[in-house]
């Protein structure tokens, strides 16, 4: 389904529920979105401090289930080492799972790094959202050029000891992003829930630019 049918899709105009307004709380619930080596992981350590978020990273979700040596670990394992994406059915658990955690006591709402990271998965993250009486605040997108991507992953392969911040993975999974990630940030672009955020310069710069966003969109 291309970006703009799919925008059509779950903004109701092909849904069963044609006529409902979707109702939203006062959750902020936020998609830190960027080709690997962004800084969404460094960003969202910020964004939840400041905000009261609670942070969920689809790809620590399956270094855990990995670490567990589970059947499903050793077949997540030999997906992530080759650059390759989860399937779709199994992340979407797996996160929904995590949201399902969030004590809104302790949090003010969620900021989900890593998913989602197909149209699929908007699609079933959109479903999510509305059964539980939610909304998407905004997505920041981080951009940073292919060549400081690359640097920034091969130095964190020294000491990360990630199976895929190796070269050859890289180079995959920044294709895999392209062609599968790409169309999510043109969609939530399409349906105006959208920051485009220039993704170096020091942390704290880049922080600024985040926050500014956020209390925009909030
Ligand atoms: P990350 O830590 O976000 O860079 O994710 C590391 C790897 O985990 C990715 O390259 C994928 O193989 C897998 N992964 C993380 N999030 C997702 C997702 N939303 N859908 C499918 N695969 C994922």
């Amino acid at each position: 389904m291309g970006t703009l049918h799919f925008a059509q899709h779950i903004c109701g105009m092909e849904t069963e529920n044609e006529n409902s307004i979707q109702h939203c709380d006062d959750l902020i619930n936020i998609i830190i979105c960027g080709a690997p080596g962004s800084g969404k992981g460094t960003q969202s350590d910020l964004i939840i401090k400041k905000y009261n978020l609670k942070h969920i990273s689809s790809g620590d979700i399956l270094r855990k289930e990995i670490e567990k040596g589970t059947k499903l670990g050793k077949e997540i394992d030999n997906v992530i080492s080759k650059g390759q994406l989860v399937e779709d059915e199994i992340i979407t658990k797996l996160v929904e799972t995590e949201i399902d955690s969030l004590d809104k006591k302790l949090y003010k709402g969620i900021i989900l790094d890593g998913y989602p990271r197909t149209l699929s998965q908007a699609k079933e993250l959109e479903k999510i959202f509305r059964k539980r009486g939610t909304c998407m605040n905004v997505l920041i997108y981080l951009q940073v050029e292919e060549e400081e991507l690359i640097s920034r992953l091969l130095n964190r392969g020294k000491t990360s000891g990630r199976s895929d911040d190796n070269l050859e993975t890289i180079q995959k999974r920044l294709i895999v992003y392209e062609n599968q990630t790409k169309p999510v940030v043109d969609f939530y672009k399409s349906i105006g829930k959208y920051a485009n955020i220039h993704g170096t310069g020091s942390l704290d710069e880049i922080f600024e630019r985040v926050s500014a966003a956020i209390d925009k969109a909030v």
